[in-house]
């Protein structure tokens, strides 16, 4: 479905997906890629059981449902994939409908999701997504920049060092990896990859 047609002259944008331990600096790098790399690119809004953090926003950063509703979404058939993630009962997932629709509309669609989802998505082989897995370097960078982030308790900071550990053993499934040191340098590395998968692709629209 990717770079195509799909018949009224619209074509389709490419499907993105973005993965790395929590506290690589994923949700800045994000945000900076969004308003500096010229491409159509939108972020795939989740939905999740977890609650917000100070500063987020309904509908901008998650879709924040209760376990109920959550479920009910789950039955009804509305992720392309959803998770558990942490083992601490918070539920992530990838809504079909914010996906068709970007890809609808000619737009580069980043899913920032992690490990098992991301793999979860490609067994589907529905898209053919560019794929990207972002790191710090090493544990001990990111036990550092989880800590000074001061938002999770000690419980959520071990059990993110834990998974990011295990999520690390994951990258070779991916087709491109970033380090994440510099953001500026960051954010322009990830833009180039992706400028060179549209030259690859040359019908998205721009
Ligand atoms: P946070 O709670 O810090 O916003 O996100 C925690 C983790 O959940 C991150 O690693 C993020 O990539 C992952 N995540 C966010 N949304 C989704 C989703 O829709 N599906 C999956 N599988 N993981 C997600």
């Amino acid at each position: 479905m990717s770079s195509e047609s799909d018949g009224s002259g619209t074509e389709f944008g490419r499907l993105v997906i973005l993965s790395g331990p929590s506290g690589a600096g994923k949700s800045t790098v994000l945000r900076q890629l969004l308003r500096e790399c010229e491409l159509p690119l939108t972020l795939s809004v989740s939905a999740t059981t977890r609650a917000p953090r100070a500063g987020e926003t309904e509908g901008k950063d998650y879709f924040f449902l209760t376990d109920q509703e959550f479920d009910q979404r789950r039955r009804a058939g509305e992720f392309l994939e959803y998770k558990e993630v942490f083992g601490l009962g918070r539920w992530y997932g990838t809504l079909r409908s914010q996906v068709a629709s970007g890809l609808k509309q000619g737009k580069w669609v980043i899913l920032e999701i992690d490990v098992q989802g991301a793999l979860a998505v490609l067994e589907k082989q529905e898209f053919d997504p560019i794929t990207i897995f972002i790191h710090p370097g090493g544990m001990d960078e990111l036990e550092y920049r989880l800590r000074a982030r001061e938002t999770e308790t000690e419980e959520v900071i071990l059990a993110r060092l834990e998974t990011a550990a295990s999520e690390m053993r994951y990258l070779p499934h991916y087709q491109h990896e970033v380090i994440n040191g510099v953001v500026d340098e960051t954010v322009a590395e990830i833009c180039q990859i992706l400028k060179e998968q549209k030259e690859k692709h040359p019908c998205s629209k721009s």
